[in-house]
């Protein structure tokens, strides 16, 4: 039987180590949290903070602790439980004001559901893959293993804190991985909950969080890992690759740009209206998946303007300031830079401002020009500026010379024009006639190109964390074929290799 693992020394700043070694299939005493939390520097023996917590992991995956199934249901299952502590609500509230419907939704819903479905699925994931064979391996057994990385590295950003230290953390444990998971530090109460509370779930040999500012984040990427993934801005993505480019390690990065949002001249205003704002304004706008901005006629947005209107209304009351439906911006450099958006084009709803409470009132903009401020970064508040292009070809144009988006949508009772927007911007995911909606789905990968390296979600996240592993086992008989390999070479062998490894094109008639 294994034996825990024991961390040698102290622990780095910042680690939680909670919950007593074993399966951590349980929850242990309150008491316990945080209890490997200390400001111990140990750089003075190892020059890096984080090395003996790093080698702490690695040496519980060489022991293959977290390679058998059960172990992995175990663990995701207690995850599972961890999505039930009360305080996520609380925390969310305190960080962002996070409306707890959102939070239900968004950071609660959303990764059950991501753990049922992998939980429901893992034993066929994992199973190894037997894949075509050629003449000469015919009694030979060739498959694709789903291997495990080893100890994997997940840093967050603080938009859905809970969802996307989960959601990635789910597919890493399925894959039998050991983790370091690193919280946005921007959202304060959320990170101590989940280095407080989600180690008491977990088995503290193989998982571990770190807290961690730009600092100490920067020594924790000196290690070496087997996986980085990595999501939040675009120039961070920069920098965690240039860290990872000086062990060769793989990563997945998960950045986000400015998502279109075209509403083409035949389509239900009113419905369009209410499904922008909702994907707009949840969150106050925090979401990468939010649609950005609206593209659309001059006449489409003369009909669109009195429609959001009483959209932004009927969601959120005569002042949305006092309604507990519409959250809060999360710090107050962001609150600041978003303010400053508000000067693009001109305010045609909303506007209103409130810096002591970092309300910023759900906004429309009008007038907006390609070059305002407000469309050269991805917005992550709510404001909704509005494009006006005059075709479906002047937005597909206006879409695809610009940074590429996360995800694309469009609003049209016209199947050509859906299917036109669809063909003709490839970048980022699609979805037509709605917003947000297509993350309910955990059959949908998750990712664009440009604005992503990677995909993730459900068995993608699986994939991500799994080294899919080329195995070919021969049979030791049949030594005479094998023979025709060898020296010396002479045409005829050469012409036998061909004829039994060659792939025929299909379809070709080779008689004529
Ligand atoms: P960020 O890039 O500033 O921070 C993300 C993580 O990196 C945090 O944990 C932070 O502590 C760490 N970090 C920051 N600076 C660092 C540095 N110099 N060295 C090492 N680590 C560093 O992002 P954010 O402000 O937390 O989040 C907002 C961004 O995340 C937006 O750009 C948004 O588009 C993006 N985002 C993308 C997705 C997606 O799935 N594509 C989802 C949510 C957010």
């Amino acid at each position: 039987m294994q034996q825990p693992l024991e961390l040698p020394g102290q622990q780095p700043p910042g680690y939680s180590k909670s919950s007593p070694a074993g399966s951590g299939a349980g929850k242990s005493s309150r008491a316990d949290r945080g209890s490997g939390k200390g400001s111990m520097d140990c750089s003075a023996t190892s020059g890096n903070p984080y090395v003996e917590l790093v080698s702490c992991l690695q040496a519980a995956w060489l022991l293959g602790k977290t390679r058998p199934m059960e172990y992995r249901v175990a663990q995701l299952e207690a995850l599972g439980h961890f999505l039930d502590e009360k305080n996520i609500l609380d925390a969310l509230a305190s960080d962002m004001r996070k409306p707890p419907f959102e939070a239900e939704f968004c950071e609660i819903l959303l990764c059950k559901n991501e753990v049922n479905d992998t939980l429901n699925k893992l034993g066929t994931w994992m199973k190894d893959e037997h894949v075509e064979k050629n003449v000469v391996t015919q009694l030979d057994s060739a498959f694709i293993c789903k291997d495990l990385y080893g100890v994997v590295l997940i840093l967050t950003p603080w938009n859905c804190p809970v969802h996307i230290v989960l959601m990635s953390l789910i597919g890493a444990i399925a894959a039998g991985n050991c983790v370091i998971v690193k919280p946005s530090e921007t959202t304060k109460n959320t990170e101590r909950l989940v280095a407080e509370a989600l180690p008491c779930y977990l088995d503290n040999d193989c998982f571990a969080v770190v807290t961690a500012g730009v600092e100490e984040t920067t020594k924790l990427l000196e290690n070496k890992f087997d996986y980085i993934f990595f999501t939040g801005s675009p120039s961070v993505g920069r920098i965690i690759m240039t860290a990872a480019a000086k062990h060769l390690t793989p990563v997945t990065l998960e950045l986000g740009g400015k998502n279109p949002c075209y509403v083409s001249d035949n389509c239900e205003v009113q419905n369009v209206a209410r499904r922008v704002a909702w994907g707009r304004f949840f969150n106050a706008g925090q979401t990468c998946v939010a649609p950005d901005y609206i593209l659309c006629s001059v006449e489409m947005q003369e009909k669109l303007m009195p429609a959001l209107r009483e959209a932004i209304t009927e969601f959120y009351g005569s002042n949305p300031q006092e309604s507990p439906d519409f959250a809060r911006i999360v710090g107050d450099k962001q609150f600041r830079r978003i303010r400053t958006l508000l000067s693009s084009g001109r305010v045609a709803i909303g506007g209103q401002t409130d810096e002591q409470e970092r309300y910023i009132a759900p906004t429309v903009l009008v007038d907006v020009q390609p070059s305002d401020p407000v469309m050269q970064e991805k917005i992550l508040g709510p404001i909704l500026p509005i494009v006006t292009a005059a075709s479906v070809d002047e937005a597909i144009n206006l879409i695809n010379t610009r940074e590429q988006p996360l995800i694309v949508y469009v609003f049209s009772s016209d199947k050509k024009v859906m299917n036109q927007v669809l063909e003709w911007t490839s970048r980022g995911g699609f979805c037509g006639n709605d917003t947000l909606m297509h993350m309910t789905l955990t059959s949908l990968p998750f990712g664009g190109i440009d604005s992503s390296l990677g995909k993730y979600h459900s068995k993608s996240t699986f994939d991500t964390f799994t080294h899919h592993r080329s195995c070919l086992h021969r049979s030791m008989a049949l030594e005479t074929t094998n023979a025709l390999c060898y020296p010396p070479y002479t045409q005829q062998k050469l012409g036998l290799v061909c004829f039994a490894s060659e792939v025929k094109r299909q379809g070709t008639c080779t008689l004529l």
